[in-house]
């Protein structure tokens, strides 16, 4: 139990204690229930007494342009997301609360259509407003940071979107000329504020307070967004500014400071240019609560538990309040700080902290809204809601081939190489002054709808010619970010060996064999673009579907080459792929997590999206790297989508004929080995 909510409990008896325990029992039950009670039975200021004040610091994060509680990729609302909604909240603690103040922790210029529309379509000129700029404006945040994805459309574009804040944005290790200490920097932005407060005591007296921000960033933001920032700023560490300017900000008079600090709950210890410093920056004396963000994570909650120097219990790092408010107006991240005063010095007495959401999950994986969005947000922006439907419903490029995924579990495939080529063409320039920039670079990519449990019409379908932000997503179904992970040729292989376990093993010189296993998903069935081979069905899989080695003589994957000549299984590769592979997911060989050397902040969509802007026209036609291996006399049948046979007659490298119906709405062709 934290301490301001039980403050009564502690001094008197019975009543209080009643009070405490309802008030945490109605917080499960859902916000709702929670604010109607806290007001009715646990007014915060009435904790505090004479020359004690309780203030409520708020936190927004990594709000990624989602202003409406819609999802501009899939055109359609979701409950999930929106500040609009996270808004609500805010309204609702401000009315019950006797002092707050509210920040955004940064990322938020960047990351839907919405920032893609402004940054690519409509510009900023002079004296233009950015919407998430008159979104928390309209809002009256207090303050703001920056985040890694403000840089993502260049200096110029940042600067402009920040002159019409009506708050203070501060970054203190971002820098147009680095001087001999981080003092003495030109930074970017103010390194930090103290602000003047009047804050109210539990008495009802007005008392002084200067309250302390400061901002930071992982210094990644050089290598991230290199083309925009080489030459033009400089990146500090985060714990090393924070060392320089917290006695600066003390020396300034502020009583009470509170750190930006866009970077994630990462290792204790301090390590030079760490990108996710929140934990040893928490122990920074001076610095009396952490809003930490980046991560798109909860704070406190399970994720981080067991963690050096983290409380998920208490909500503290260092033994200090932190909280991380998810992504994208998922939460609302609440820092309770009871200050006491004496003397005109203040001290932080009692906190707790906690990450409210704005919506839950229910057992069959629906949603349910928990707050109503703020209307006066929502109207704030919306001519740029309109103009951001109409920007991801219009053509942002061309392309010469039909992208599609009805073949793509059978043959090398369109909505399957354009992924690749983005992942190959973005990684590229990340790798480029770093040690892997001499290896080969291969890229792997799966078909995320192909069919299968999600029905006949579960495929990507785009014709020849304008292609639209929105179908984006439907080349790229999941907000994954991209990866690099360094691998042998021998784990190149197993990887593809991996993927092969989609198909059941056929015998050769029998027909009408069944070609897919049900239980294997699409996902998992990485293609690996930059290399050519051939999968032999006539082997079993190598690997169960945990990533065991089952059989260890069998080898599906053959002809497998490298430029033209046998892959070197000795050899060193990169490959491209997302945040879900490179962990762990679908226990590839050679992709445990261990052997990731780039981690983008990037995802996956966006980049697509920067490449298909920047392309203009692309050329998505698959190269037919892999093939099955021939089985003379062999054939398999293979369900699929109905709309297949208007593109049946471009499938490469593989000997395809109608065969009737399938199953439950698919169609059937039979495919000679
Ligand atoms: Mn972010
Ligand atoms: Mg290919």
């Amino acid at each position: 139990m934290d301490y301001i909510r039980c403050t009564r409990y502690r001094m008197s008896h019975s009543k209080e204690n009643m009070g405490c325990t309802m008030s945490i029992a109605f917080n499960r039950r859902g916000f709702l229930a929670a604010t109607a009670s806290f007001a009715a039975l646990h007014p915060f200021s009435a904790n505090a007494v004479a020359n004690q004040a309780h203030l409520r610091v708020m936190e927004t994060t990594d709000l990624h342009m989602h202003i409406w509680p819609y999802d501009y990729y899939a055109d359609r609302e979701r409950d999930t997301m929106g500040l609009a909604r996270a808004a609500s909240i805010v309204r609702e603690i401000r009315s019950e609360a006797t002092n707050s103040v509210l920040y955004d922790n940064g990322d938020f210029l960047q990351g839907n259509p919405m920032g893609d529309y402004m940054a690519y379509e409509r510009g900023m000129k002079d004296g233009d407003m950015h919407p998430i700029i008159t979104a928390l404006n309209t809002l009256e945040f207090d303050a703001s940071t920056l985040g890694n994805h403000e840089f993502n459309y260049g200096l110029d574009f940042l600067m402009k979107s920040l002159v019409g804040a009506n708050f203070p944005v501060i970054s203190a290790n971002v820098s147009k000329e680095l001087g001999a200490d981080p003092t003495s920097d030109v930074t970017l932005v103010p390194p930090y504020v103290v602000m003047d407060k009047e804050i109210v005591d539990g008495i009802g007296q007005t008392h002084q307070i200067r309250i302390g921000l400061i901002g930071f960033v992982p210094p990644q933001i050089m290598m991230w967004d290199r083309r925009h920032l080489e030459g033009n700023v400089h990146a500090r560490d985060i714990v090393d500014a924070a060392r320089a300017y917290v006695p600066v900000m003390k020396e300034q008079g502020a009583d009470v400071i509170i750190a930006l600090s866009h970077s994630g709950i990462g290792a204790a210890r301090h390590a030079e240019f760490m990108g996710n410093a929140s934990v040893p920056l928490a122990a920074i004396e001076g610095i009396d609560a952490v809003l930490s963000g980046h991560h798109h994570n909860v704070f406190p909650s399970a994720t981080y538990a067991g963690r050096p120097a983290v409380d998920v219990t208490n909500g503290t790092i260092h033994g200090k309040p932190a909280v991380m408010a998810g992504f994208w107006g998922s939460h609302l991240g609440v820092i309770d700080l009871m200050l006491e005063t004496s003397g005109g010095e203040w001290r932080v007495v009692g906190h707790s902290s906690e990450a409210r959401p704005i919506s839950k999950r229910n057992e069959d994986r629906s949603t349910t809204a928990l707050v109503e969005s703020d209307q006066a947000v929502l109207d704030s922006v919306a001519d740029m809601h309109d103009a951001t439907l109409a920007y991801v419903r219009r053509a942002v490029g061309k392309t010469s081939a039909p992208l599609h995924s009805y073949f793509a579990l059978v043959a090398d495939d369109p909505s399957v190489q354009i992924v690749s080529r983005a992942q190959v063409w973005y990684v590229t320039e990340m790798l480029k002054g770093t040690e892997f920039e001499g290896l080969p670079l291969l890229s792997a990519a799966a078909p995320f709808k192909a069919g299968g449990r999600g029905g006949p019409e579960y495929y990507t379908d785009v014709p020849v010619g304008d292609v639209a932000i929105k179908n984006v997503a439907d080349l790229y179904l999941y907000p994954n970010t991209v990866r690099a992970v360094k691998v042998t040729g021998q784990q190149v292989k197993d990887w593809l060996e991996r993927s092969a376990g989609i198909f059941n093993q056929v015998t050769p010189g029998k027909d009408g064999q069944l070609l897919l296993n049900p239980d294997f998903p699409s996902y998992n069935f990485d293609v690996i673009d930059g290399v050519q081979y051939k999968i032999d069905l006539s082997q079993p899989s190598r690997f169960n579907s945990r990533g065991e080695l089952i059989a260890s003589d069998s080898h599906r994957i053959v002809d497998l080459t490298y430029n033209g000549g046998p892959l070197d299984l000795e050899a060193e590769f990169v490959i491209a792929t997302n945040n879900y592979r490179a962990s762990g997911g679908g226990y590839f060989p050679g992709a445990d997590g261990s052997t990731i050397v780039f981690e983008a902040p990037d995802t996956n969509r966006d980049v697509i999206v920067r490449y298909i802007v920047d392309q203009g026209t692309i050329d998505p036609a698959a190269d037919a790297n892999w093939t099955f291996k021939e089985l003379p006399g062999t054939s398999v049948l293979f369900d699929t989508g109905p709309k297949s046979v208007d593109v049946v007659s471009d499938v490469k490298g593989v000997s395809i004929e109608p065969a009737g119906e399938g199953e439950d709405g698919f169609v059937r062709y039979r495919i000679d080995l």
